[in-house]
Parts: structure tokens; sequence; C-alpha cells
């Protein structure tokens, strides 16, 4: 039987770590970080992610203003908006919360935030310099999963590591970060042929498709640290990608749903914040 990777607890060191960034501003009379969130209509999951994300800045000591904006407004009003908060010296991260309401063009809207303040990596700049190797915002939910990982103690370097999912905010992002870290990673998508075959090979397995309970034991090599991304909410329950109960059973550490992954997120788009001000 595996261990779980508790991510409220690996969250909580994150969080004890933009507790003492922000003492040491404080004491020192420096200013402390400051997030706008631009929060556009009204669905329920965004809403919930940015009251719990501006939960999280007054824990913590971070500023954090939310510009709520209704789904008929203009493109044209949340662009001038961003550009009002590039602008602003007293800010230094803005999150765009998304998906965006269908009648916007999120790439367009994403791209007038100033890569300097883009603490989601979301901007065409910001993601040319990840993937070239350079100093950028890392995405959050990547960057979450790899300490994830690191919090079990194994060393990445060297190991087979499998990602299913190709999207461009969890399975490329964090197949790029494995590579950073020296593992040897392959890609899955739904065109993948053999599938199961090429997971139980996987010393790192990270399960990122979005449909639940999909892996199962005889998708897991023993003793393989799997990471279940997945949230697809089901009867107002959150399920994951993983079978919890088949997987730790061969699993060396396996994330749960909900406590895993997403403990993780917001607090990696804090840490973001913190780096932006520094
Ligand atoms: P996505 O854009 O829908 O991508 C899903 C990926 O899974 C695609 O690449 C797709 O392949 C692949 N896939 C689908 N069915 C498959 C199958 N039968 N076999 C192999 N691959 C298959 O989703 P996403 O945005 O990456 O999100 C994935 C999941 O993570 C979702 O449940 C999402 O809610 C969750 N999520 C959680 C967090 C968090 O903080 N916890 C953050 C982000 C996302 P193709 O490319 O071939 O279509």
């Amino acid at each position: 039987m595996g261990n779980i990777i508790q991510g409220k607890l690996v969250a909580e060191n994150f969080r004890n770590q933009i507790k003492d960034f922000i003492k040491y501003r404080n004491d020192n009379n420096l200013n402390v970080p400051s997030l706008a969130i631009i929060l556009v209509g009204s669905d329920g999951g965004s809403q919930y992610y940015v009251r719990n994300a501006k939960k999280l800045c007054d824990n913590l000591g971070i500023n954090c203003e939310i510009l709520n904006f209704d789904e008929d407004k203009s493109e044209i009003d949340i662009i001038n908006a961003i550009e009002v908060l590039n602008n602003r010296e007293d800010i230094q991260g803005i999150m765009l919360q998304l998906p965006l309401p269908d009648n916007f063009d999120e790439k367009k809207i994403v791209s007038t935030i100033n890569e300097k303040k883009d603490v989601d990596g979301l901007t065409d700049i910001n993601i040319g310099k990840f993937y070239s190797g350079e100093k950028s915002f890392v995405p959050c939910t990547p960057k979450g999963i790899i300490e994830l990982i690191k919090s079990t103690g194994e060393d990445i370097s060297g190991k087979n590591a499998v990602v299913i999912g190709r999207s461009n905010i969890v399975g490329k992002p964090v197949a790029q970060l494995l590579l950073n870290n020296n593992a040897t990673v392959t890609i899955c998508h739904s065109k993948t042929k053999n599938l199961k075959e090429v997971c139980s090979n996987a010393d790192i397995l990270i399960c990122a498709i979005g449909r639940p309970d999909f892996v199962d034991e005889s998708f897991i090599k023993k003793g393989a640290i799997v990471i279940d991304v997945g949230t697809t909410m089901i009867e107002g329950k959150l399920k994951g990608d993983v079978k919890f109960e088949s997987a730790i059973q061969k699993a060396g550490f396996l994330t749960p749903v909900p406590g895993g992954v997403g403990a993780m997120t917001t607090t990696m788009l804090l840490m973001n914040t913190c780096e932006a001000l520094k």
C-alpha cells in the first residue's frame, strides 16, 4: 500500500515561506505584494477559485483586488482595465481567471497583460521564455505538481515520466518541467496506442485527462509516483482521473482528489506574486 501525498501539508510549507517574506517586508517598512484578479461573468467554479484566492491572500497578508466584470461588458472594457493595472506601480501581479465566457477572445485579452506582472505565466512572452529555458513565470498547476513530486524525497533525475494529457495549461508545461528536472518524458493523449503499456513503465505518472477513475492499478508500475490532476464534479463530489482505492495498492505515492494538486495551485500563484515583487 502506497503513501498519500498530502497536498495541503506541502502547500502549508510554501504558505509559511510566503508569511516569512511578508513579515520581513512589513518589519522593514517595505511594500507587500499586490495581486489583481480579473473575473468575467458568473461561472460558479471560477467564482469559487477567485474567492479562495482572495481568502488566502487575506490570510497571508498579500493585497488582493478583484475586478468583477459582467458577461455583457466588451473586450475593450477588460483590456482597458488590464492596461490601467499594467501601469499601476502598486500592483505586481495580474491574474485573469480562465476560462472566459465564449464571447471573449481569450488570447487577445491575455496578450495585453504586461509579462512582468503575468503571474499565471499565460502570455506568449512568458510561454516562449519558459520553453526556451529562460527565467519566466512558471504556470501554477505544473509548478505545484513538481513540488508535490519533490515532497516525496525521490529524485526526478533519470526517472521515466509519463504525462497523460497535452493541454497548454497542464500536460505540456508539466512535461517540460519534468524534462528540466532530467526525467525521460513521454507525453500521451487520446491517440496514443497501448496507453496502459506505456504508463506501466512510468516511475512518475501524471494524469491530466479529465476522465474520472480512468487510471486504475493496471496502468501503474509498482512503487510509482502517481499525480492525479483531474477534477471532474460528479453529483456534487470532486473526482480525479485515478481510481484511488485501486491505484494506492500499487503506487508508491499518490495524490488524493481533493487535497492533492488543487491544494497547491493557488499557493503557487501567490509564490509567483511574491516573486514578481522581488
Ligand atoms: P484538456 O485541455 O481537456 O486536456 C485533456 C487531455 O487529455 C487532452 O490532451 C486529451 O487528448 C487527453 N485525453 C482525453 N481522453 C483521453 C484518453 N482516453 N486517453 C488518453 N488521453 C486522453 O484538460 P486540462 O485543462 O489539461 O485538464 C485536465 C484535468 O485537470 C481536468 O479534469 C481539469 O479540470 C483538471 N485541472 C485541475 C487543476 C487543479 O489545480 N487541480 C488545474 C487544471 C486542470 P487529446 O489532446 O488527444 O484530445
